[in-house]
């Protein structure tokens, strides 16, 4: 009997392609005896459904939906009854535009069982994937995703491997990168001239690790590093040789076993740990391990993953120690791709190359993530994340180039705001031309030619003198309204909300560096209610390297010169009385001391008065020392002023020199408490608006696990899907945008 809610049509958005979305919905059909058929298409997936009762199969569409697919939307509308004899999968007709690109996931426990069975014919085999697991944006040349616009183009399949790409009951049907071991990519050896070296290749690279040596191993999105983590000598040599001196490496276990001797997670990180995407989980390190100290010092913090290739799980087959594993870069530039850019400018670093012939299209480094009170704090947005998808309808392309360091972009076009994943910091030749090759690919992914751009008001970042030399129409978005901005796209806010951004430094309306920044803000425009009273930094950037000068100016604010000269404290100590004096001159007649009203350098400044660090070795890390000292039964905030907005923390300096530094575990808490404290003020003031965040100081986890106690659920407001940092500048600026083109002003 004809019923309109059994002969309908589903349209279904989000992530749906590459995900092995099709027969999933195929099994289903066929366990509710559906028929009717499933298509891709540029509207989403559209699924036919007939059935004497279609609604089981509704639900299990929603409930039983595969690991790595994300329904943004169904739309059930009734269609004309049709007589069909069984449910069958379509041919694609896809456009490309609206369409979620798919992401690659990490090898999945089917695929593990089977690499792992001698009678199977992918035993052993290092590329093995099915429409659960393996690489997609990473191999992708163009959408629609397809075998023939993926790197694997140039792997014919056997036999074998067809009938399992053409059957819809295999795991594998209508897996692009499918092959074995008869048709598909080839390991390959290397030494660091890029010479061929006979032999199994991961019997080489396993000969090698064990002898301590370091070598470049390719991985989904760009090479890594790998050495002996347990070995001081291994790990020393990577870093002198990388010119890389204390910032911490990440740590790559074989097992979920190994890793829990080394550090201690929680069933969140577990999860995150093991889960589908296998990103850097930041967790505490378990102290007293073989681990080399040198991997993360002074720092209780690990970065640790798991396998997430079946070659990282060969490899771990014959190691039984943890390995570095960091990315294959110079300083903070992309991750490399191409051997033969590891032979050329890591050839010194590296003892040997594992690598093979599926080439990577699009570089994407490892995502890292923490969790701070069960939510996700994203510090790099990578592998498996990116480019990340929202919905929201838009009325023409619009390009957001974002900051400068961490950089990544975001384009609006038609359904959807898209963010790319992390390029890295910009001002190098290698930099910036990846980050113009990304904002090619965005364009030919998402055919759009954008008209109008979205950037940095700073004028000299890459990413602005690129968006203004395009000569198109441009928007120059605030820093740190773009924080704000940001946050609020991850949760659709429009309204006006209570934006605290605290950041590094970044270009005011003023023409000051600002990063102390409290805003009521909404989507076309913002009010700047309050901000750290500006600090002199003495000696420009210098003072961004070295938290002494920034302390120094702090005092000669509480102190006269000669005060400051009899303080016994570490920041006095770590400097030359005449040193001081000169400082002191350039500080009293502005002498190349520009102001800011930084957060993030006034964490430094605490952490060169509580005698934590003194001179930097990486961003952050001034926060990252005093983190490990925060004892959270000490809540007292330290004393402040704040008048017309202004926030003064002088009174806070001179109590943190009574205490000195013999009482780290005092200052580094109830520093945490004062920046409560400055925050609650305001937020007390505007007790009826959201609280909304955004910017490099809330990496700081213990910060950020106690502004999810104090400020809880339904009020406040923080990014967990895209990266706290400035690596979400873009898509504040691209939000921004999005809401005031003249089209919708006009309106
Ligand atoms: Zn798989
Ligand atoms: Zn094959």
């Amino acid at each position: 009997m004809f019923k309109p809610n059994n002969h309908i049509r589903i349209t279904i958005k989000g992530i749906v392609q590459g995900v092995g979305f099709r027969p999933f919905v195929y099994r289903e059909a066929l366990a509710y005896g559906v028929k009717g058929f499933v298509i891709n298409t540029s509207e989403g997936v559209v699924i036919e459904a007939h059935a004497q009762e279609c609604e089981p199969f509704i639900q299990a569409l929603r409930e039983h939906l595969p690991p790595r697919a994300r329904i943004d939307s169904m739309e059930i509308t009734p269609c004309p009854f049709a007589e069909y004899e069984n449910f069958e999968i379509r041919e694609s007709t896809l456009g490309h535009g609206g369409v979620a690109i798919p992401l690659d996931s990490a090898l999945c426990p089917a695929c593990e069982a089977e690499m792992d069975d001698p009678s199977n014919r992918r035993y052993g085999y290092p590329f093995i994937n099915c429409t659960d697991c393996g690489p997609r944006y990473t191999i992708i040349q163009t959408p629609p995703y397809d075998r023939v616009r993926t790197s694997m183009k140039h792997f014919t399949m056997c036999s074998e491997c067809m009938s399992e790409y053409t059957d819809p009951t295999s795991r594998r049907y209508h897996a692009e990168p499918i092959s074995c071991p008869n048709c598909g990519p080839k390991l390959s050896f290397t030494d660091n001239k890029g010479e061929a070296i006979e032999g199994d290749p991961v019997t080489l690279a396993v000969e090698m690790l064990k002898a301590g040596k370091i070598i470049a191993l390719k991985g989904l999105g760009g090479f890594h590093l790998m050495c002996d983590a347990t070995s001081d000598t291994a790990v020393e040599e990577l870093r002198l040789r990388k010119h890389r001196r204390a910032k911490p490496l990440a740590v790559m276990f074989s097992s979920l076993e190994q890793l829990e001797m080394y550090v201690s997670i929680n069933e969140v990180e577990k999860m995150h740990i093991t889960g589908v995407i296998k990103p850097i989980v930041i967790v505490d390190a378990v102290r007293g391990t073989n681990l080399s100290s040198l991997i993360a010092p002074r720092i209780d913090r690990l970065g640790v993953f798991l396998p997430y290739t079946p070659l990282h799980r060969l490899l771990f087959e014959h190691i039984d120690f943890p390995l570095v594993a960091t990315s294959a870069n110079i300083s903070d530039e992309p991750i490399m791709i191409r051997a033969s850019e590891i032979v050329e400018r890591l050839g010194n670093v590296i003892d040997g190359i594992v690598d093979h012939d599926r080439t990577i299209i699009n570089a994407l480094d490892d995502a890292v993530i923490q969790i701070a009170e069960g939510r996700v704090v994203m510090l790099r947005m990578g592998r498996g994340y990116a480019p990340h998808t929202f919905a929201l309808s838009n009325e023409k392309p619009i390009l957001a180039l974002g900051a400068h360091q961490k950089s990544s972009i975001a384009l609006g076009v038609k359904d959807n705001m898209i963010l790319s994943g992390h390029i890295g910091d910009l001002g190098s030749v290698e930099a910036d031309g990846y980050f113009e090759r990304t904002v090619q690919t965005f364009k030919r992914f998402y055919e759009a030619e954008p008209s109008l751009l979205a950037h940095d008001l700073h004028p000299q970042y890459a990413s602005s003198v690129y968006a203004v030399a395009q000569k198109r129409e441009h928007y120059g978005i605030q820093h740190h309204y773009a924080h704000i901005l940001a946050c609020m796209a991850e949760y659709g806010l429009s309204e006006k909300v209570l934006g605290f951004a605290f950041d590094g430094t970044g270009y005011g309306e003023d023409g000051n560096l600002w990063g102390g920044e409290v805003m009521i803000a909404d989507v076309h425009g913002y009010e700047r209610i309050g901000y750290l009273k500006p600090m002199a930094l003495l000696g420009g950037d210098k003072a961004i390297k070295e938290p002494r000068r920034i302390a120094l100016s702090l005092l000669f604010e509480c102190f006269s010169l000669d005060e400051v000269m009899e303080l016994k404290i570490p920041t006095v100590e770590a400097f030359l009385p005449h040193e001081i004096r000169t400082l002191h001159h350039m500080w009293s007649k502005n002498i190349n001391a520009p102001h800011s009203s930084s957060m993030g350098r006034l964490f430094d400044a605490v952490a060169s008065l509580g005698g934590f660090v003194q001179s930097l070795d990486y961003e952050g890390q001034g926060g990252m020392m005093m983190e490990s000292f925060v004892d959270d039964s000490i809540v007292t905030p330290f004393a402040f002023e704040i008048e017309n907005g202004v926030i003064d923390v002088s009174p806070m300096v001179k109590e943190i020199i009574t205490l000195g530094a013999e009482n780290q575990t005092i200052i580094a808490s109830r520093f945490l408490s004062t920046i409560e404290a400055i925050m609650e003020h305001f937020a007390n003031m505007n007790s009826e608006l959201p609280i909304v965040i955004g910017g490099g100081v809330f990496q700081n986890r213990v910060l950020m696990s106690r502004l999810y106690r104090r400020f809880g659920e339904g009020r406040f407001y923080a990014q967990q899907q895209t990266p706290i940092n400035d690596g979400s500048i873009a898509l504040g600026q691209l939000y921004y945008a999005l809401h005031n083109t003249k089209e919708t002003n006009e309106r």
